[in-house]
């Protein structure tokens, strides 16, 4: 059994990665940030030196919503750079035999032709309200690339679309749409109120994966998958905002209204990710979006609601 380390196994995406590894038993090695700071170059190559690793999945980030990312845009674009390239250069270093490193859709431009193909990064200006992450994560993304042309450093990059699932972040000013909401629509259910709040015009579109689809294909390409392309993840399907809001209401059983609050930042228009590399390679997602949110919505009524 290969030695895997985990890098941010307490988030969504790593504890994802984490509850799929040991279904293959096996149990990978994983810090949490009081034991290792990855800002911190001196802490991670020491981590890495004392720990002989074979494989890395590297799943930590500061992440967030539309909201979150436009309040902290330094930390957004310094945290996850210093976190990438500590890593990423300390695995290289530690002969670490393949690193396979998490992206994400917003990495492409604003306009992008739907669906968003891997070919058309750096193609046009980014989406405003997130660039500080998406820049980061370009810059992780040529990481890997110029470790792997310098070096012959086997590290592949994977860009998930929009995730959700159990593990997911429900505090309403640094989530994203899908967990947003089904707090809304909870909690106008509990009060009795005749409405809940849909930021923006509800017109834009998002494709959802679960969380546990993204971590099968990660380990599947990791196995499988050698080269500099980026490969996109996602299940190849988008929802309008308004369609996925009516839908919570029916998993959450609220008849009330949407309200649309105009003030609040509509984002890109749509993000739809091009699978088509994806399938070649013999993956498809497994988890529909109706399953996928009544299962997040009871992770949520068991963790979040009675904590
Ligand atoms: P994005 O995919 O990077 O734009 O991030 P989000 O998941 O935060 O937002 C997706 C879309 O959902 C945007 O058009 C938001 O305006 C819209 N949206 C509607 N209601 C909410 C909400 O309560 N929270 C968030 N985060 N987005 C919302």
């Amino acid at each position: 059994m290969p030695t895997v380390y985990v890098a941010g196994h307490n988030g969504l995406v790593g504890s994802a990665i984490c509850r799929r590894l040991k279904r293959d038993g096996i149990e990978p090695l994983v810090a949490d940030r009081a034991t290792l700071d990855l800002t911190d170059q001196a802490a991670v190559r020491a981590w890495f030196e004392s720990n002989a690793i074979d494989q890395v999945y590297f799943a930590a980030a500061k992440v967030g919503g539309i909201l979150a990312n436009s309040e902290f845009p330094a930390d957004f674009i310094n945290d996850n750079i210093l976190m990438q390239s500590n890593v990423i250069d300390s695995a290289w270093r530690n002969g670490v035999k393949k690193l396979l490193f998490l992206g994400s859709s917003c990495i492409y431009p604003k306009f992008a032709e739907q669906p968003i193909s891997e070919q058309s990064l750096l193609t046009g200006p980014l989406e405003p309200t997130n660039e500080w992450y998406a820049i980061a994560k370009i810059a992780g993304i040529k990481t890997c690339q110029a470790y792997r042309k310098q070096h012959d450093f086997d590290a592949i990059s994977l860009m998930p679309t929009n995730l959700y699932g159990p593990g997911d972040n429900f505090d309403l000013r640094s989530s994203h749409v899908l967990p947003a909401l089904l707090r809304k629509c909870h909690e106008a259910l509990m009060n009795g109120d005749a409405n809940f709040e849909v930021w923006g015009s509800g017109e834009p579109r998002r494709e959802f994966l679960h969380v546990d689809d993204l971590a099968d294909a990660s380990v599947f390409l990791m196995d499988t998958y050698s080269a500099e392309e980026i490969i996109n993840v996602g299940c190849g399907e988008d929802i309008r905002i308004r369609d996925l809001a009516e839908c919570i209401k029916q998993v959450v059983g609220f008849t009330g209204e949407l309200i649309f609050d105009s003030s609040k930042p509509d984002g890109t228009p749509r993000k739809r990710l091009d699978v088509g590399k994806l399938h070649e390679l013999g993956w498809n997602s497994k988890i529909s979006l109706g399953v996928g949110l009544k299962s997040t919505y009871e992770w949520f009524l068991n963790n979040v609601q009675r904590s």
